[in-house]
């Protein structure tokens, strides 16, 4: 007898079997794959940490956060600074002055914000409804079209004007010459791959590998007084409302015979005629060395094609539109009514979190479960 069963060894459910343990619970964590870590696993190929479940740069603001995963790994100093390729064009991301120089030429940030107010002008936005008109009010219509339309159809499987503006506002535009992604005080990726950090968050705790939850869920239940769940939710009552929608990721993973593919780790093409939407080059998380600093002579490429979801496949980002918003909160008030269960995580509150909200998120529910 357990005091929680976690479902799901992913970073809410590590996290939240961590504090447990540290309180001096017992805990047991299922996961149906045979890995731990979730969508942040990382596996070693050709001495490669690849990232099996997408690219994934930590970066945060949240000291606490940042603090509490310095507990389980040493973080390197890798700034994320994708490319975009149009057709061939390479431009910097996130928008700055490099990417607006190299689009229109201007060459003082005066300049580049004129460009964008004449063309926001020109389109006539005052108040954006939607991904389209909001992209247009913060670049313009020619980084909208050329880096913009493309990729978020790709990546989304919808037009920008069906898509809700906050998805680009996660993207920083900068009139500075500041290639990095993101705005947080904290970035890096984890010495020795995100797998060996979950499992540190681990240690000491008992892991059921390559087992299903709903196979044998009365059984499982009976283990533990409380459960944490971190799957789907609509999964969990058994889709008898309905399914939420996701987009799913398909990767195509391939070792090349050579040293240097792009560059970089990450380049997004951001055309429509594309079919993968970036080539992640696992290699540059780690600046191209094994653990002793020596190059490595080959590399690991991952062509990354979006999908829509069907039960079955894995689900990624949840949709967060209008319907699925609704039906969500329909699962949410079926959960409240359940005894003895939390449900924490993406899959488990159908949100587009980043890892360190999650984290922050698993932290704040053990805070208040374990007082
Ligand atoms: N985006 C874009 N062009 C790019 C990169 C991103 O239009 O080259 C938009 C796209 O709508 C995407 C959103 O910005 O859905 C958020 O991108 P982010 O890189 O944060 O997505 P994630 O890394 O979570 O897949």
């Amino acid at each position: 007898m357990y005091d929680y069963l976690v479902v799901g060894a992913g970073l809410y459910g590590a996290v939240f079997a961590n504090q447990a343990k540290a309180q001096g619970k017992s805990v047991l964590v299922i996961d149906k794959r045979p890995n731990i870590a979730g969508n942040v696993f990382t596996e070693k190929i050709e001495g490669i940490n690849v990232h099996k479940y997408g690219a994934h740069i930590f970066h945060t603001n949240n000291k606490k956060v940042w603090n509490f995963v310095n507990r389980f790994a040493e973080f390197n100093r890798f700034t994320n600074s994708p490319v975009a390729n149009y057709k061939g064009e390479l431009f910097s991301l996130p928008f700055n002055m490099y990417t607006f120089n190299k689009m229109w030429g201007v060459v003082t940030p005066s300049e580049a914000q004129a460009k964008i107010e004449e063309q926001k002008k020109q389109a006539g936005i005052t108040e954006p409804k939607n991904l389209e008109e909001q992209a247009i009010s913060l670049v313009g219509t020619d980084i909208y079209e050329k880096l913009i339309k493309g990729y978020t159809m790709k990546q989304w499987g919808r037009p920008c004007d069906k898509l809700p503006s906050f998805i680009i506002k996660r993207l920083p535009v900068r009139l500075t010459f500041d290639n990095n992604y993101f705005n947080a005080l904290y970035q890096g990726i984890p010495v020795g791959g995100y797998t060996k950090m979950v499992e540190n968050m681990l240690e000491g705790i008992d892991v059921k590998l390559g087992v299903d939850y709903f196979d044998n869920k009365s059984e499982y239940d009976a283990m533990a007084s409380k459960v944490v769940y971190t799957g789907a939710i609509d999964a969990y009552f058994d889709y008898r409302l309905g399914t939420l929608e996701y987009r799913s990721v398909r990767f195509e993973n391939e070792i090349l015979d050579i040293p240097n593919f792009q560059g970089n780790a990450a380049v997004n093409y951001t055309d429509s005629e594309t079919p993968w939407t970036r080539i992640i080059e696992h290699k540059w998380f780690e600046f191209g060395k094994d653990e002793e600093g020596n190059d490595l002579p080959k590399t690991v490429i991952s062509r990354e094609y979006s999908a829509e979801w069907k039960p079955g496949d894995e689900p990624y980002y949840p949709v967060n539109d209008e319907k699925n918003g609704a039906l969500y909160e329909q699962y949410k008030e079926l959960a409240k009514k359940e005894d003895n269960i939390i449900f924490g995580g993406r899959l488990g509150e159908y949100k587009y979190y980043d890892m360190d909200a999650v984290i922050a998120s698993a932290l704040e529910m053990s805070e208040k479960e374990l007082a």
